[in-house]
Order: structure tokens, then sequence, then C-alpha cells
């Protein structure tokens, strides 16, 4: 009997993509190709792969910000077919934090602000929400800058702020395209361990897209697209 940690099987599934192709109309090839995925709670992924390959596409789709052409999404156990577009908006806002390679901070509201507005949009009180930021702000070594605005602030500080952003609502899920891409060497890493720590302590899965193999290697797995196949590296 498994009296210690969880075994795979127990570990609960955040997110299922179940024979996923996705064509873009007008293209003669599909650019994801029956890609099947279970990702476990806590469960890190990293996603390779050069441009252009489907690393965006598969994770828009998997954050219910595009459609599958053919195949089945769940996350943390709904089916996306079975959702009013109510209830994906729903879900996105409260299951699923995205990062991108560009920070897109509104540019008028404050770091603090930017922070909040995930979770002003979920209906939660402004008091709690902005206890909840400055928390968040201050985990990333920004509790000085909460009230600066995104010009104010340096590539890394910025990312960091759209990463606090993507973390507003506790997500179960973090899909981020290439996060750090933006950024130099040095600042990359630190965002990158910055981020890995907060998953790790909030047992938070993420797929990440990064064309960093030094970053890759941080992760528990790592994958790769090729002609719309994922392969286990
Ligand atoms: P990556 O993130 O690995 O760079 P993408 O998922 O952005 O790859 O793109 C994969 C392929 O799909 C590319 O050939 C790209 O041109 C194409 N593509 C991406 N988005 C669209 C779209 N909205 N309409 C048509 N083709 C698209």
């Amino acid at each position: 009997m498994n009296h210690g940690s969880k075994t795979a099987s127990e570990t609960p599934l955040m997110l299922v993509l179940d024979n996923i192709s996705k064509r873009y109309s007008g293209n003669e090839l599909p650019v994801l190709r029956g890609i099947s995925l279970e990702v476990r709670e806590s469960e890190l992924l990293a996603l390779l792969g050069p441009s252009g390959s489907g690393k965006s596409t598969l994770l828009h789709v998997a954050g219910l910000l595009d459609d599958p052409t053919e195949g089945n999404l769940f996350i943390c156990g709904k089916n996306s077919k079975l959702l009013s577009d109510n209830e994906k908006t729903d879900l996105r806002l409260s299951k699923i934090g995205f990062v991108y390679q560009y920070h897109h901070l509104l540019q008028e509201f404050s770091a603090l602000e930017n922070v909040m507005l995930p979770q002003l949009l979920k209906e939660v009180p402004r008091k709690i929400a902005k206890d909840k930021a400055l928390l968040l702000l201050k985990e990333f070594g920004l509790e000085n800058k909460a009230h600066s605005r995104p010009s104010e602030l340096s590539g890394g500080q910025k990312q960091r702020v759209a990463i606090a952003r993507a973390l507003a609502n506790d997500p179960a899920i973090l899909l981020a395209d290439e996060p750090t891409g933006n950024l130099d060497h040095e600042t990359a890493l630190m965002v990158f361990d910055d981020l890995m720590e907060i998953t790790k302590k909030t047992k938070m899965s993420a797929i990440i897209a990064t064309h960093n193999y030094e970053l890759a290697e941080k992760m528990s797995m790592k994958y790769t697209i090729s002609e719309g196949v994922l392969l286990k590296k």
C-alpha cells in the first residue's frame, strides 16, 4: 500500500488532449495532427520545436483560445465541446493562466491594476483583488513597483508583472508561449527560475513553449512538435 507520495494515476489530470488536430482554413496541411497528451497536477512540460512548428497553435487550443478541427480537449475534467462560450470564458478565467512572449500589459494601468484586472473580471471584490495582486507582486520582487506603469519598468519587470497577472486567479494550468523570449539571457534565467519556483509552490501544471534548451532542462518533461506530431524527448 502506498502511504507516501501519490502515484501518477492518483495525481489529478488537469489537461487532456485527445487526438487533437488543427487545420487553418485555406491551409492545405494541418498544423497539428492527432495530438494526444495528458498533463497532471504539478507537471511542467517544455514544448520545443522550430518557429512555425505549431507551438502557439497547440497552446491556443489547449487554452480555449481556438477550437481544434478534430479531437477532444478536457480541462479539469470538463469536455470543452460541451461548454457554451460563456462557460469557456469562465473556465479560462479561473483555471488557465496565459503568458505571451510580449507582455501585453495595459499601458494606461499600473502594475498593480494590471494584476488586479483578471480578478475583477471574475468579480472578486476590489479589496481582495488588490491584496492578492500586492502579494503576487511581492513574490516577484516588485512590491516597490506596484504603482509604476509598464513604461516605467524594465523588460524583465514587465514580464514578471505579466506572469503575476496570469497567476492572479490561481490557475490550475499555466500556458506560456516563449515567456522569456524577449529577454536577455541572464534576465530570462532569473524570470524563468521565479516562474519555476511559483509553479512548484502552487502545484500548478504548466506547458511552456521555448526555444531555449537550458530552460527546458529545468522542467519535468520535454516535448517537441515535428510535422504536426508531438514527440517526447
Ligand atoms: P510556432 O508557435 O511554433 O511558431 P504557430 O503555431 O504560430 O507555430 O504556427 C504554425 C503554423 O500555422 C505556421 O505555418 C503558421 O503560419 C500557421 N498559422 C498560425 N496561425 C494561423 C492562422 N491564424 N491562420 C492560418 N495559418 C496560421
